[in-house]
């Protein structure tokens, strides 16, 4: 078989496994009206798959900075961070970014993505370990292929699984990167962090914990995870990304280790791309002015992200662990996931479709993404379309 052949075999086995699933990946949105809905098709739908998670999307502060960034710096900055990418507004939110997580050391890179594979790969090399939960996103994964470092997965949030891994590796714990994540992707469940800084400390390992997902959404200044659980101390690393709470491009990792300010030299994703353009600075730094005084925005989220749940598991539905801005429905199998899918599309509503082998242990979800700006009679909607779509697919 060749390299092409390879192609075509792969897109028939996605055919054979879901004839009917044209459309459901990489969906055109025709325009985008706010942070709640949009035109696809011919249809106004409501956008409940969007990680827009304080609904800032369309905030007027993050328009005028884009705006301003634009005639006064250009659309980008043509070159890496290295060499001639390293504007004021990317010092400055470097320096936003220590203050805020009150940091030694920040960095910005060009995405969520890159700020895991830069980070991930500056830390661990050939030799060393990574150690990550075994729901990580795929930039951990990836991170880990490109350091080189040897891969062992621990059991999504088992601290004690943890622990037996650690203690196998002996001598090697001391050149172990631990890998968490605030609020996991897929489920929306969150770490359980303090089990995991104690076995980190017994061990002598370092952590990595990426706030993708809870930046913004927890704690009482949106740090994540780290400020919930008053935990920053135990965390070597924090990464996270600017397009989700954001709502830009880009990513970020801090740390009290001085040592972090060396990526800058030998990180690859960091030093061969561009950096992130002016304007997509400047709304970043917009909007993380909101996010820090964000609490009544993180009220809304929590209180709409309630509002689903419990909606979502007074049906019936199979959710993740707990309520949150994530809310994902569980299905027995591909077919009743595009369905439902399908069936709330028809509704006008918009939500992301996890197929195996993308979601963990081969599971097919049904994923919602609630954010602050979501109105009650939007999400009221939303679960009265579930619940018609429960008995219509025969999923009572
Ligand atoms: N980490 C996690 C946990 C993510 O879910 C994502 C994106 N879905 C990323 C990192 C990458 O972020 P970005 O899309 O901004 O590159």
């Amino acid at each position: 078989m060749n390299l092409l052949d390879k192609l075509d075999a792969a897109a028939a086995l996605r055919k054979a496994q879901l004839p009917e699933a044209v459309g459901a990946f990489g969906i055109p949105i025709e325009e985008v009206y706010s942070s709640t809905e949009a035109r696809i098709g011919e249809n106004r739908v409501l956008l409940f798959g969007t990680n827009n998670y304080l609904g800032l999307s369309f905030a007027p502060e993050c328009l005028k900075a884009a705006h301003e960034a634009i005639d006064n710096e250009g659309t980008g900055t043509t070159g890496s961070r290295m060499a001639n990418g390293s504007y004021f507004g990317h010092r400055e939110l470097e320096r936003e970014f220590a203050d805020f997580y009150q940091c030694r050391e920040s960095i910005v890179f060009t995405t969520g993505y890159q700020a895991n594979l830069g980070t991930i790969a500056g830390l661990v090399g050939p030799g060393d370990v990574a150690l990550i939960d075994g729901d990580s996103h795929a930039s951990i994964y990836d991170g880990c292929t490109l350091s080189g470092a040897d891969v062992i997965r621990f059991r999504h949030n088992d601290a004690a699984d943890l622990d037996k891994r650690l203690r196998r590796l002996g001598d090697r714990s001391t050149v172990t990167l631990i890998i968490a994540e605030g609020i996991y992707s897929m489920l929306g469940d969150q770490a359980s962090l303090a089990d995991i800084i104690s076995v980190k400390n017994k061990y002598n390992s370092l952590l990595l914990l990426d706030e993708a997902h809870s930046l913004g959404v927890l704690g009482d200044t949106g740090q994540g995870l780290v400020e919930k659980t008053g935990m920053m101390e135990g965390v070597d690393f924090i990464t996270g990304t600017f397009s989700k709470s954001l709502c830009s491009i880009g990513g970020f990792c801090v740390s009290n280790h001085p040592q972090l300010n060396q990526l800058r030299f030998i990180s690859h994703p960091y030093i061969f791309t561009a950096s992130p353009s002016p304007a997509t600075i400047a709304s970043t730094r917009a909007a993380l002015k909101l996010l820090r005084n964000g609490t009544k925005l993180r009220e809304q989220l929590w209180k709409n992200a309630h509002q689903l749940y419990s909606k979502m598991s007074e049906i019936g539905y199979k959710l993740g662990p707990e309520p949150g801005p994530i809310v994902a429905a569980i299905l027995d199998n591909p077919k009743q996931a595009l369905a439902l899918w399908q069936g709330l599309l028809e509704y006008n509503i918009y939500v992301n479709l996890i197929l195996p082998p993308a979601a963990p242990e081969n599971k097919s979800l049904v994923r919602c993404s609630i954010n602050a700006a979501h109105t009650s009679e939007q999400i009221q909607y939303v679960g009265e379309t579930f619940a018609k779509l429960y008995t219509e697919i025969g999923l009572d």
